[in-house]
């Protein structure tokens, strides 16, 4: 399930460059970055760091290890990106072009669930506001099972009665 995505002015690519070049120490785009903006921005997912270099290894590309780490942490800090602390892992998941949103996790299956609610966002910007708090970001979730996961326990319990 994926959010209507939003207009944004350029492309990843070209935002996560500007981003590079615009450093007090201007760094170059290089081949493994672009294959990581691209392979990334193809598709909104969730994902961490070890899936990621997982399914680039699979689908072909050659980037270390040590660069994916890197470069996370570049797209998180030129916005491309946004952190999800899940648990005891970090996912990561598109910021740029995405609409703000929430998300419910199954403790189950994992499934992660992405809605929007006015009133949270609402509640959130009054909270900011009463404390003269300054927002850069929040992360909610909701943990608990999701409707596949009752379905099969419901059948379950059905099952066991019979
Ligand atoms: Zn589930
Ligand atoms: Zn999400």
């Amino acid at each position: 399930m994926e959010l209507p995505a939003v207009e944004v002015s350029q492309s990843p690519e070209n935002k996560f460059r500007e981003y590079l070049s615009s450093r007090s120490r201007p760094q170059r785009y290089t081949d493994q970055q672009r294959d990581m903006v691209r392979y990334i921005f193809a598709q909104h997912n969730h994902f961490d760091a070890d899936q990621l270099i997982d399914d680039m290894k699979r689908a072909g590309f050659s980037v270390s290890r040590a660069t994916i780490y890197r470069t996370l942490t570049k797209l998180v800090d030129a916005g491309l990106l946004r952190r999800l602390e899940i648990g005891p892992r970090m996912f990561y998941e598109h910021d740029y072009g995405y609409p703000q949103h929430e998300h419910m996790v199954c403790e189950k299956c994992g499934k992660m669930i992405e809605f929007q609610n006015s009133t949270i966002e609402a509640l959130i910007h009054d909270v900011c506001r009463q404390n003269n708090f300054q927002q850069t970001g929040h992360t909610f979730i909701i943990r608990g099972t999701c409707t596949d996961c009752n379905r099969a326990r419901v059948t379950k319990r059905r099952l066991d009665l019979i």
